[in-house]
């Protein structure tokens, strides 16, 4: 086999040897060439610009000005001791100072000598100065690196910087490795993507995004790298899609027959929108087959799920088979049982709640039905996974509102039962569409992008603190007419008791501004058990009282459509999508529907940001793509450390576009040669194979 020279040991490099080897494998995962190849400067500084110290401003940015030291010393003592120095040159003078590493750069500096400083001005008091400048002696004889004067800047560690590796040692070995096997690098990218897509090549590339020769061909270097990057991840996902289509087996559910028909023709008390007819027909069309389907459904708050779920779960039982629905919170478990229990009354299906509040007997109960095929619908928290559960034939596994849902989790389904089921994950907080790709590529998506006819949108307000008695006012109204009010309160998991001592302390001064009996309040929050809880929700949903004060336990799912205010207090401590969710609790029913954000008068610009969005849309698609440009990827999928790929170059957030490009190529190719067989891919493959065996996956994570 053809040896790549970018696999070969990084202390095989001319100047690096073991130690250093060591050393950079230990601190930057550089393990072999390659690596330090894609070790990316992460920026670049235009040495080839002097700045004049008497025009520096605060407003620049990191800026190169070469100068004569005047004056070195140490001053402050023991805890606040410093180094300044002063640099000068014909226009002015200005101050340098270290506060830790004091002693060795102390070592490097020479009054009277001439130093080329790279720093960023900052105002000290009322002068300019620089903090932890970089700073050499100036070599007027140096010849300039590049004609462009552009230099890459490298992430090294303290460590490294002990051993003298700082970022001007990784720019000088990359510089050697380019200069003695440069050559040698080939490109694994096919021709034609190369072409389709405007790509420069491997080598070209990886030269210029090191030494720039001027800041286009920075760019296209740069382009060129991060389409790769998502290039391989495409192909992954892709390429085990295709894998598990050929390979993975699921229980076919052919029949629509006696329960689903029954239901949808006499039950049924609405006509399924239009979105929700295509999605049911979608989901049956990949299940009748006896592929294993992977299935995202996303659909706005409000847009009806739930009926989708159960029609699926339908299909199963008609089939013979099993069915699960999986909650996130025990109330949201209940609630679906309670509205499966009625919906289906009057048909011989056998739905069971498993939950953590389920008694031992219950379980055993539960268990030997789910083994000898009895239960028909089993519902419950996502705590049914890690049940030791065992079905007969579980077909349908519907896991409802999946942003809280782990990727492991899931994973774990697939041990229920001797066939994999088919898996449908419903969320409310739509994916934005570039994350969705790379996180959850290989599953299928539906969108259900229609809301039942009537609704009308809700209206959002933002009021201050000081303004809660017009609050108070606006919700008399509401309930004057017959309407019920939510008032939620956050909940942050480190400070649960200070959280229930704010909602207890808002309860009662509720209590006062609403007295009984005009008024009745019930209250839910995390520390109740389950039956007060139900007990409580029971009371609200049948109108025994007009104000649910809680904790965002009824953040997801929970349905009273004669309800239209959600009142959310300490609204700039939710996040955006929370705030979304808490939203959709309102404008289920005919009338027209309120959000009322309440904060204090002190905002920060993030809050302030997700607030006005929240003010001026009601689109859950919009409303995810904000979030995901305030919080980033890793924040939003909640799988830093299971999922989210480490990329070097490309950004998930703004580099959308790429991601889609990358995908279509990546399809392109998987679709004219499904396994790369073909001789024009075998550098691909080979690529593929090794990312694969350093543990960079992809696939395996959805
Ligand atoms: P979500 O997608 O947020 O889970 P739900 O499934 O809870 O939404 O549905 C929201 C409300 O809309 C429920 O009260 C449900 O009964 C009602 N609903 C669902 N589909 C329709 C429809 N096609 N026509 C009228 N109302 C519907
Ligand atoms: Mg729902």
């Amino acid at each position: 086999m053809l040896h790549d020279i970018l696999d070969t040991p990084i202390e095989y490099l001319k100047g690096v040897g073991p130690e250093k080897g060591k050393a950079l494998k230990a601190e930057l995962q550089v393990h072999t060439f390659g690596d330090l190849l894609s070790h990316y400067p992460f920026r670049y500084i235009d040495r080839s610009k002097v700045y004049a110290i008497g025009n520096l401003t605060e407003d620049l940015p990191q800026v190169q000005v070469i100068g004569r030291l005047q004056r070195v010393e140490e001053v402050g003592t023991k805890g606040s001791k410093r180094l300044v120095a002063t640099l000068v040159d014909g226009s002015g003078s200005i101050e340098m100072v270290w506060f830790a590493g004091a002693n060795w750069i102390k070592k490097l500096l020479k009054a009277g000598q001439t130093y080329l400083v790279f720093g960023k001005p900052s105002l000290f008091g009322s002068r300019l100065n620089f903090t932890h400048p970089e700073i050499e002696l100036y070599n007027p004889n140096a010849a300039p690196e590049t004609k462009s004067g552009l230099r890459p800047v490298y992430n090294t560690t303290e460590k490294l910087k002990k051993k003298n590796i700082d970022s001007k040692h990784i720019e000088k070995l990359t510089k050697t490795l380019l200069e003695l096997h440069g050559d040698k690098i080939t490109d694994f990218l096919p021709g034609e993507v190369l072409s389709e897509n405007r790509l420069i090549d491997r080598k070209v590339a990886l030269h210029q995004i090191h030494f720039p020769r001027d800041l286009a061909a920075m760019q296209k270097a740069r382009f060129r790298m991060k389409f790769e990057e998502l290039f391989l991840i495409q192909c992954q996902i892709l390429g085990s899609t295709q894998n598990r289509q050929q390979k993975l087996k699921g229980y076919p559910l052919p029949e629509v027959g006696a329960f689903f028909n029954k239901f949808y023709n006499e039950i049924l008390p609405f006509e399924l929108t239009g979105a929700q007819k295509r999605v049911v027909r979608e989901i049956h069309h990949s299940t009748r087959s006896g592929v294993q389907m992977n299935r995202l459904l996303q659909g706005d708050v409000g847009s009806g799920k739930t009926l989708v779920a159960l029609l699926s779960m339908l299909l199963a039982v008609d089939n013979g088979k099993q069915a699960a629905l999986m909650a996130p919170t025990e109330i949201l478990a209940r609630q679906h049982y309670t509205n499966l229990n009625y919906l289906l009354q009057d048909l011989p299906v056998n739905i069971r709640l498993l939950t953590g509040a389920t008694s031992a007997r219950e379980r055993r109960e539960i268990h030997a039905e789910l083994l000898d095929g009895s239960c028909h619908i089993l519902v419950g928290t996502h705590a049914l996974i890690e049940d030791k559960v065992q079905f007969k034939a579980f077909a349908m596994a519907v896991v409802d509102e999946q942003h809280r849902f782990g990727v492991a989790q899931r994973a774990r389904l697939w041990n229920k039962s001797d066939i994999a089921p088919h898996v449908l994950v419903m969320t409310a907080t739509p994916i934005p569409r570039t994350l969705a790709m790379t996180l959850y590529g290989d599953l299928e998506t539906s969108v259900l992008d229609e809301l039942p006819p009537g609704r009308k949108p809700i209206e959002t307000r933002h009021y201050f603190e000081k303004n809660r008695l017009q609050v108070y006012g606006f919700l008399k109204s509401q309930i004057a007419e017959g309407r019920q009010v939510y008032l939620v309160y956050p909940l942050i998991e480190e400070s649960e008791t200070l959280d229930l001592s704010n909602l207890m302390q808002g309860y009662e001064s509720l209590l006062r501004e609403f007295p009984k009996p005009q008024y009745q309040v019930s209250v839910v929050h995390g520390r109740m058990s389950a039956y007060d809880k139900d007990l409580e929700m029971q009371r609200f949903k049948s109108g025994e009282t007009q104000i649910m004060v809680a904790t965002t336990v009824i953040e997801v799912g929970v349905d009273v459509p004669n309800a239209t205010v959600m009142v959310i207090e300490n609204a700039e401590r939710f996040g955006l999508s929370q705030l979304h969710q808490l939203r959709g609790r309102v404008g289920r029913g005919a009338n027209k529907s309120y959000c009322v954000l309440i904060t204090g008068h002190k905002l920060s610009k993030e809050a302030r940001r997700r607030l006005e969005t929240m003010v001026q849309t009601n689109d859950g698609f919009q409303i995810a793509e904000v979030d995901l440009e305030i919080r980033g990827p890793g924040d939003i999928s909640g799988t830093q450390q299971s999922g989210l790929p480490n990329l070097k170059l490309a950004n998930l957030v703004t580099d959308g576009q790429l991601v889609s490009l990358a995908r279509e190529a990546a399809k392109k190719v998987l679709d004219k040669d499904i396994g790369l067989q073909n001789e024009a891919h075998k550098a691909l493959k080979m690529e593929l194979k090794k990312q694969e065996e350093t543990g960079t996956n992809w696939s395996l994570i959805s």
